[in-house]
């Protein structure tokens, strides 16, 4: 059996696994992320390559990284976290290794990984949407059975359709992207906000964060909401309905047959995904009129991108 590699390059770790053609992992080996130090991320990815390839046979190596890709898969032509400038970076591990190197978007890697082994395996249409909720919003569109790569290489970038005019500044640097509405991030922030201005509702929440809005976090309000908190509920809830107006429009333009929603916020699984549904299902244009896609939440967790990014290099 064909075995390849999938290489996850996230903010804090870089993730590596022996993939078979089944998408089972087969082992794995991780390492802290390096920073923003090109070379020393260059030279982890190695390491981990070398490792994971002495006790398997593999073919290939699939990389994904967040930032825009070379339509060839193998230069990353901008990254916003690592100082990657038109870098050849599959042309470079390909050079160490040994080995053919696809490099793919991380969104667009985790997507793969949905469709094939994920949420999407069942699927009857060849046409599926992830919205991966996490930092940011990101995620990757198949279509027609194939990831959806644009004319440049740089398509799916979800995260960055516009949603209000002159809204809140996003890390892209424009104004009024969804990401800044429909992320962890800005679940965070929002809680963060209600719970500094001494919000009795957000009490409950500020006191298991031990009394210092700062550390409130993610999964530390999903742990709330899942105990009944009203406040933490509506905050989920509120996110949802974000998130449901921004893939009603995505739905409207690529009409797929299922939505996988991933990423970490997802873990709040039906507290997320029900206002949600309820919002796309009347922000939908056409709606009663047309089929309705399924709307449901990953399979494969944080491993969605290492599994789609091997899949890739093994093709
Ligand atoms: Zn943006």
């Amino acid at each position: 059996m064909t075995l390849s590699i999938g290489i996850d390059i996230g903010g804090t770790k870089i993730a590596g696994g022996v993939v078979d053609a089944d998408g089972v992992v087969l082992a794995r080996h991780r390492v802290e992320s390096p920073a923003s130090d090109a070379e020393a991320i260059e030279t982890a990815v190695v390491e981990i390559v070398t490792r994971l390839s002495a006790d398997h046979d593999v073919a290939a190596v699939g990389v994904g990284a967040a930032g825009f890709i070379d339509a060839a898969r193998s230069t990353v032509l901008f990254a916003p976290n690592i100082a990657w400038r038109n870098e050849p970076l599959g042309t470079d591990l390909g050079g160490r290794l040994g080995l053919p190197v696809v490099i793919e978007n991380d969104g667009n890697a985790a997507a793969w990984g949905e469709f094939v082994y994920g949420a999407g395996r069942d699927l009857d249409s060849d046409d599926m949407l992830l919205v991966s909720v996490g930092t940011g919003v990101g995620g990757g569109i198949v279509a027609g059975g194939e990831l959806r790569r644009g004319a440049f290489g740089v398509a799916g970038e979800i995260g960055h359709i516009r949603m209000v005019h002159q809204g809140r500044l996003c890390g892209c640097g424009n104004r009024g992207c969804w990401e800044p509405y429909a992320s962890g991030s800005a679940l965070v922030r929002n809680v963060r906000e209600e719970a500094a201005a001494g919000s009795l509702i957000a009490r409950p929440v500020l006191d298991r964060a031990g009394g210092d809005p700062d550390a409130i976090t993610g999964p530390l309000v999903t742990e709330l909401a899942a105990e009944g908190d009203r406040f933490a509920r509506e905050q989920l809830a509120e996110l949802g309905r974000w998130l449901g107006e921004g893939i009603a429009s995505l739905v409207a333009v690529l009409d797929p047959g299922l939505v996988v929603v991933g990423g970490g916020v997802s873990a709040a699984g039906d507290l997320l995904l029900d206002p949600l549904r309820e919002t796309f299902s009347h922000a939908l244009t056409g709606r009663g009129f047309r089929p309705m896609p399924d709307i449901r939440g990953a399979e494969l967790g944080n491993d969605a991108g290492m599994i789609g990014a091997a899949d890739l290099a093994r093709r």
